[in-house]
Formats: structure tokens, sequence, C-alpha cells
């Protein structure tokens, strides 16, 4: 499995799992255990949810699924923003960590940013890792601009910064990439299949056609091309696991990187990050 530096020296999978929608409906339930577990057999060690998903619901279910095998996941959580506070992040944590049946996280992250300021976040984060119920803090959501505030605020120890990046959604690539590499803090990308949107693109269909793959491995592969990016496409199936762990091995040939660079042009312009 590829891996992918943090800003102090640990490495972690590059490819992991998501888990928005999971857990919310009782007929999936059987199946969406069984993925995780195989995606953590398959080395997708890497696990993201969110106290927001299914209001707990799905860090129960990745407490049910991988409670056994805890110590080979990275697990990863995010906090509401109006949870972001000194005293309100120490009770969120706490019942994160709690439905997911572990005492610490690897990497807590604000969801997206709030109203809190962020110097008192970083402080409250700080104070977790220092507790030993986080090992790193990062943010979400943030936008170049939000990034230099949160340096400004103290957030020098910030890991990582999730946002939504796809083929269809470049634009971060205008600054916000950059500035992260030059932090040396590897960025997450969400929803790297655009949920299941990318799937049907005909660019995508005929590249995966000509290489015997599919498109949403072709729409992975080309996310994890980059150097210092993480994927955690959600797979609620077995087949669809098995599909995105054999995208992490495959290579585009600069051909085909050319032609979905010219279907997907990057934007010319400068937009705000988007989010889902
Ligand atoms: P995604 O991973 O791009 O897409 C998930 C959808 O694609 C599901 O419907 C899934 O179907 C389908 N899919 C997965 N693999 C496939 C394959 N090989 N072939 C065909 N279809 C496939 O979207 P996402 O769930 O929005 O994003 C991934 C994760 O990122 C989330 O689960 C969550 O952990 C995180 N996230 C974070 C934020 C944030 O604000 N920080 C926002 C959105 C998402 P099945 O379920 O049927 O397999």
């Amino acid at each position: 499995m590829k891996t992918v530096t943090l800003p102090d020296g640990e490495k972690i999978p590059a490819l992991g799992q998501g888990t928005w929608m999971m857990g919310e409906r009782a007929a999936k339930r059987t199946g969406e255990i069984a993925a995780l577990r195989a995606g953590v057999e398959l080395g997708m060690t890497l696990i993201d949810t969110a106290e927001m998903y299914g209001d707990g619901a799905a860090e129960t279910l990745i407490g049910e699924a991988l409670g056994a095998v805890r110590e080979q996941i990275f697990l990863i959580s995010k906090a509401y923003p109006q949870n972001a506070s000194r005293a309100r992040l120490v009770r969120a944590c706490e019942g994160t960590l709690e439905r997911l049946g572990t005492d610490r996280l690897d990497l807590y992250l604000l969801h997206w940013r709030g109203s809190v300021p962020l110097g008192e976040t970083v402080q409250a984060m700080e104070a977790l890792k220092a507790a030993g119920k986080i090992r790193h803090w990062g943010v979400s959501n943030f936008d170049t601009g939000d990034m230099k505030e949160l340096i400004a605020a103290g957030g020098t120890g910030c890991a990582t910064n999730q946002i939504l990046y796809n083929l269809g959604r470049r634009g971060p690539e205008l600054d916000l990439l950059a500035w992260l590499d030059d932090h040396a803090m590897p960025a997450m990308a969400y929803s790297p299949v655009e949920q299941g949107r990318l799937v049907t693109d005909p660019t995508l269909t005929e590249i995966a056609k000509t290489i015997g793959a599919t498109p949403a491995q072709v729409a992975l592969a080309w996310v994890l091309h980059r150097a210092g990016m993480i994927a955690i496409p959600k797979a609620g199936t077995l087949a669809h696991v098995q599909e995105n762990r054999a995208a992490g091995d495959l290579v585009l040939s600069s051909d085909d990187l050319s032609t979905l660079d010219a279907a997907f042009a990057r934007p010319q312009v400068r937009r705000p990050l988007e989010m889902l």
C-alpha cells in the first residue's frame, strides 16, 4: 500500500475507507461491516468517520466492525464546528471514543470552520493530544486563507486538511494544494469518485475499457497519482471495496493523464473551496 507522510514523519496509508451514510440502514448493516473488514484486510486501514454521520451511527458501526482489529487501524473522526470550543471538544471527543469503543483517535479533525475562534480550537486539540485522547489533529474544508489564519492562530501542529477533491473538483490545484505541500501537510481527498457520479463519465469509461479497469478505479488512481494525497472512498459492498483497493496499485500512463486533464480541465480562475 502506497503511504503518505504526516508532518511529524509518521507514514499512513494513502488509500483508506470513508463511512458517510454507513450504519444508517439496518438492511445494509451486515454488508457494510463485511465491506469495512475486507477493506482493512486488504490494507485500507485508514478509516474516516465523523460524529455527524448518522448522528454517531457510523462511529458505532465502526466500533462493531473493527473493534477486534483496532490496533491495525488509523482511526479518524471529525467534530462539529459548534463543538470546537475548549469545553465542548472534550465532551464531543469522549462521545466519539465511546461509540468507537476505543481510548484514542489517531486523527481528530474540525469538520468545517464555524464561529469558535481558531486559536481556541487549536488549544482544545492540543489539550486532547496532551491527554492522550488523540494522536494528531487537523482540519477539514479549510481554504487557503483559513489555513493561513490557522497557522497565525498557533495551529502549526495541524497534520492535514480533508477537502473535496476529485477530477471534477480541481479548484484546490490553484493554490491550496501548493500551500499544503509547502507546509509538508498531506491533503485528504473526500468524495474521490464524486459520490459515485464519476463512474458513468464517458472519458473515464473509455480509458477504463482500454486498460482493463473500471471508471471508479481510474478516478481513484488519478487522485492518488498526486504525491502527498490521501483518498478515502466510501464503499458499502465487497465488490466496490476490492475494486477500490486494486485502484491503489493502478498507474495511469502519461497519455491517459493528458486525456483526463483535457476532459476535466482545472479551473482558470480561483474560486472558493467547494464542499459537500
Ligand atoms: P465517494 O467515496 O466519492 O463515493 C461513494 C459512493 O460511490 C457510494 O455510493 C459507493 O457505493 C460508490 N462507490 C464506491 N466505490 C465504487 C466503485 N468501485 N464503483 C462504483 N461505485 C462505487 O463519496 P463520499 O462518501 O461522499 O466520500 C468519501 C468519504 O469522505 C465519506 O464517506 C466520508 O468519510 C468523507 N467525507 C468527508 C466530508 C467532509 O466534509 N470532510 C464530506 C464528504 C465525505 P456503495 O456504497 O454502494 O459501495
